[in-house]
């Protein structure tokens, strides 16, 4: 049988956090063990930003933020739903996290610039950034054989910097050709790919191989402790973890009967890597775990569209609906939220249900835009030119385009007049839109109200569904400061950990600011990796 000190399921960053913080805190033997074919899990795919208020490259920029502010602002984020010791750890531990890392690991990080909190003028918020984080550029040539052993977003395009996005707010349009042409020669690498493209360096500098193809199956339990790993069905495929397993097997999105059983509505597409079912959740239930925050996911806005490779895409409209001409309607054709709130918030108003019909009111929504829209911004590569794609509906009138979609067309003229009466005045006193900096920075990089707000005045005019999809689920086995699963009654089942979306999320149903997701992932990783190397399985030779 193999034997490890500690051993950890999942490759996201939550993952390797946990297995390179284990190592680098005594545990000599780390062992990582990955259910998909590649390792990097959705964190590999993601736009790799890390969200850590008071990090030390914000003292280095002269950018105030203080341990009072950032626990102001969760708290005023939380509506009860994050629990004050989480969220002290997350403030407190996030700023050493990130100075371990860089001073043991390659992984180093720096200030995506100007990227505002999402929720900028909450109490403690941050208006000016500085918050969220995200690796440099990494070589994938300096990890041989595993620089093509990492998982690709079907999204996310090319590997470029968030500095150097839209999103970012940097330069995407002037960086030269020569030099993206010279990145791609030397296998340059930025977002997701950057963050887990250094993390798995740490890994293999420290002689941690992941396993991959290895789905755990569930926890070997001997007195009440967590003692090793089941893989398959037979008993004969174990491995030991002689300190402690850390569950980092993502969220249950893709589990239809789990998100039957305990998503709050309706979540219609998961974005995230396919192998993430649910398994650590069941494992960690199995062990008496007592379940958080199970309800919540990390909402995000999709259309429909035809992936590349021929399978369906799930397209994230976090920018698109923001852009100016460009409205949401729901069935009965009237606006329903403020289009530019934050795309985790925004799942909120897909939840709202009608007692009296008890029809979900805004599913689907519709983004409604017009051709100037198109041609300014595009949607998913489509600029009004040429044919319009199958995935989009487009009609000469509103009332016809309505008609088309399946929308209250009286109502939907009756809106867009509305709306294009009061953008004239720079101003939407229906839903504040274009009032909050998260607003402007999302907008067309203009920055002022403008940003986001114009006139749907020159046809053709076009419509698609917008669905609620998932980044991944964000509840699971509750935790304590350490990262340490708790059983029914509070206590810590000994030798579990859990990190990353499979554990109750330490942010409840809030997404603080870029980076909201795998910044508590690597946080929690962290904690998780450094109690479990320091803390022996009590009777175990060399415990402690
Ligand atoms: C396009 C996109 C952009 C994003 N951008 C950002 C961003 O910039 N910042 C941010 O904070 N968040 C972002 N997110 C969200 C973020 O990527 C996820 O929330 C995060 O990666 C989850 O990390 P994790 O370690 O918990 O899980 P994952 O990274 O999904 O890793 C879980 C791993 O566990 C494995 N696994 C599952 N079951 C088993 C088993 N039984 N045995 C062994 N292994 C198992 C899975 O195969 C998977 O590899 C983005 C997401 C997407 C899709």
């Amino acid at each position: 049988m193999q034997t490890f000190d500690v051993v950890v399921l999942g490759s996201g960053a939550s993952a390797l956090a946990a297995a390179v913080t284990a190592h680098g805190h005594g545990a000599q033997r780390v062992g990582v063990f990955e259910k998909a074919d590649v390792v990097g899990g959705t964190s590999a795919m993601s736009g790799g930003m890390v969200w850590i208020p008071c990090n030390h490259h914000m003292d280095e920029a002269g950018m105030g933020d203080s341990r009072a502010e950032a626990l102001r602002y969760l708290e005023a984020l939380s509506h009860d739903k994050i629990p004050r010791d989480l969220a002290e750890v997350y403030v407190d531990v996030g700023p050493e996290m990130v100075r371990w890392f860089e001073a043991n690991t390659p992984v180093t990080f720096e200030i995506v610039e100007d990227f505002p909190d999402y929720h900028p003028e909450h109490p403690g918020g941050s208006t000016a950034g500085g918050r969220s984080l995200e690796c440099p550029l990494f070589g994938f040539g300096e990890l041989g054989e595993w620089a093509d052993r990492v998982s690709q977003s079907r999204q996310m395009g090319r590997h470029v910097l968030m500095n150097e996005t839209t999103l970012g707010r940097g330069a995407t349009t002037i960086i030269d050709r020569d030099v993206l042409r010279q990145r791609e020669e030397d296998d340059l690498r930025g977002c997701g790919q950057a963050l887990i493209g250094r993390l798995l360096k740490a890994c293999l500098d420290r002689g941690i191989e992941p396993h991959t193809n290895r789905a755990a199956t569930g926890l070997v339990i001997t007195d009440g402790r967590v003692t090793g790993v089941r893989f398959g069905p037979a008993d004969a495929d174990v491995v030991e973890a002689r300190n402690a397993v850390i569950l980092a097997t993502g969220g249950f999105e893709w589990n239809q009967d789990l998100i039957r059983a305990f998503i709050r509505g309706p979540l219609q597409r998961a974005v995230s890597i396919e192998t993430n079912t649910g398994d650590g959740l069941k494992m960690a239930m199995r062990a008496g775990a007592s379940l958080g925050n199970m309800q919540e996911a990390w909402w995000v806005p999709v259309i429909d569209v035809p992936g590349a490779d021929g399978r369906p895409l799930a397209w994230m409209v976090n920018r698109e609906r923001i852009q100016p001409r460009c409205i949401m309607v729901n069935k009965a054709g009237k606006r329903f939220a403020n289009e530019a709130a934050n795309y985790n918030a925004f799942g909120a108003a897909f939840h709202q249900l009608d007692p009296g019909s008890f029809e979900y009111m805004n599913l689907p929504a519709h983004m409604v835009f017009d051709h100037e829209y198109l041609v300014r911004s595009g949607l998913f590569r489509y600029r009004g030119e040429g044919p319009v794609p199958e995935w989009l509906t487009a009609a000469d009138t509103l009332a016809e385009l309505a008609d088309k979609a399946g929308i209250d067309g009286l109502q939907l003229e009756e809106t867009v007049a509305r709306w294009n009466a009061q953008v004239a005045d720079l101003d939407d006193p229906d839903f504040g839109r274009g009032r909050s900096i998260n607003d402007t920075h999302w907008g067309d990089g203009t920055r002022t109200a403008a940003a986001t707000l114009g006139p749907i005045d020159t046809g053709p005019y076009y419509t698609v569904a917008v669905r609620p999809g998932a980044l991944g689920t964000k509840g699971g086995p509750q935790t304590n400061a350490d990262a340490q699963v708790l059983d029914l009654d509070g206590q810590v089942i000994e030798g579990l950990y859990a990190a990353g979306n499979v554990m109750a999320s330490a942010m409840g149903m809030t997404y603080g600011g870029a980076g909201g997701t795998l910044g508590p992932g690597m946080v929690f990783g962290f904690a998780a990796g450094r109690h479990a190397a320091e803390h022996r399985g009590v009777g175990l030779p060399g415990s402690a």
